[in-house]
């Protein structure tokens, strides 16, 4: 009898999984892909770590859980830095002094927050009903036709005229040089990729990959006094209150003769005609110097039942179903519910971390 079954081998199941083994606790972590890491897991392709499940760039600002990735890996100082084409047109991400200089030749901040200030009052709109509505209203339109339209709906599938405002509450706009994405303090790429991390962390844990909890839950649950439940809260409760939606995304991998494709690790398209939303240069995340290189192509995606999960849809209508479940698993003895799938919630990597943390300080008590 083991003390925990958690199942998913993502990060919160491994970071769960780590954490009650040095407390001297038996697990078996299962997992229904046939590898360790969740959405974190790089698979290698002619020499090269692919973010398999869409880029993963660590941030955070957290000292606390940057000592913690660190304690099982070192990371590397990879920044993001996004390039945006648009048409062709190269502007450089977050918004800030270079994409304004670029888009109107403009060269100090007070230019530049004149400029947007004009835009935004010509457009004189002062209650959003939509989200280019909203977005126009905090950045004006010239950054909002190149840049946001065409990329937020592809993103969405549908017009911005058409989505609610609230998904945009803030646009971040940046009136100094610099092309760093995250304001965080620590950021980078673990060296070695994702696995490495992952391997360290469920090191002496037994895993079974290739396993679907629910092919045989019954004979799972007589396995462990405790479950730790990572997959998705509809279906562990059979759907009862009906099904949580998700957007998705698919994922075009190739390989090139080339070593070197695009010269930055990501690239938006934020025009519409472009029918994927990025791509992914896997090797500038590690510095690769490999004679090809992988690139991936982003296409977000309706979701359904038996497609990846990867965006929970936050609405009225999904909360609310949502809240249902939450009460069922409150109620449920002996399974904790953690990470994305089970809280229905985006978590970035720093926040699951910090999630399994507390969970199992909860469960277990502090190492200190
Ligand atoms: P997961 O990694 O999804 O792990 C859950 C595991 O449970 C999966 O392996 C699944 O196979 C398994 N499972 C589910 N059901 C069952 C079952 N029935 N039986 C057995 N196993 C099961 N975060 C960042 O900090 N930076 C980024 O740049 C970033 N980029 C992202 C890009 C995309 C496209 C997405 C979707 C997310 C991104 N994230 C990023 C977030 C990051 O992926 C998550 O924080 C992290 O993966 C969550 O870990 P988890 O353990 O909760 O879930």
């Amino acid at each position: 009898m083991y003390d925990y079954l958690i199942v998913g081998a993502g990060l919160f199941g491994s970071v769960f999984a780590y954490e009650a083994k040095r407390r001297g606790k038996t697990c078996l972590v299962i997992d229904k892909r046939n590898h360790i890491g969740g959405n974190v897991y790089n698979e290698e392709i002619a020499g090269i770590n692919v973010h398999k499940y869409g880029a993963h760039i660590f941030h955070t600002n957290n000292k606390k859980i940057w000592d913690y990735v660190n304690s099982f890996v070192e990371f590397n100082r990879y920044t993001n830095a996004p390039i945006a084409n648009y048409n062709g047109e190269l502007y450089n991400l977050p918004f800030n002094m270079n994409t304004f200089n670029k888009l109107w030749g403009i060269i100090t901040p007070e230019q530049a927050k004149q400029k947007i200030e004009e835009q935004r009052k010509a457009a004189g709109i002062t209650d959003p009903k939509n989200l280019e509505e909203q977005a126009i209203s905090l950045v004006g339109t010239d950054i909002y036709e190149k840049l946001i339209k065409g990329y937020t709906e592809k993103q969405w599938g549908r017009s911005a005229k058409d989505l609610p405002a609230f998904i945009i509450k803030r646009l971040p706009v940046r009136f100094t040089y610099d092309n760093n994405y995250f304001n965080d303090k620590y950021q980078g790429i673990p060296i070695g990729g994702y696995n490495v991390m992952i391997e360290k962390m469920l090191e002496g844990v037994e895993v079974r990959t290739d396993v679907d909890f629910f092919e045989e839950r019954e004979s799972f649950e007589k396995l462990a006094n405790k479950i730790v439940y990572t997959g998705m809260i509809d279906q562990y409760f059979d759907y009862q209150h009906g099904i949580l939606d998700y957007r998705s995304l698919q994922f075009e991998t190739k390989v090139l003769d080339i070593d070197n494709y695009q010269g930055n690790a990501v690239v938006n398209y934020t025009d519409k005609e472009t029918p994927y939303t990025r791509i992914i240069e896997h090797k500038h995340f590690e510095f690769g110097t490999q004679d090809k290189t992988v690139i991936t192509e982003e296409y977000p995606t309706e979701w359904q039942q038996g497609d990846e999960p990867y965006y929970p849809i936050n609405d009225d209508k999904n909360n609310e179903t949502y809240k249902k479940y939450k009460a069922l698993a409150d109620n449920e003895s002996n399974v904790i519910f953690g990470g994305r799938l089970a809280t229905y919630k985006y978590y970035d990597m720093h926040q699951v971390i910090g999630s399994a943390l507390t969970t199992v300080e909860k469960e277990l008590g502090d190492l200190g």
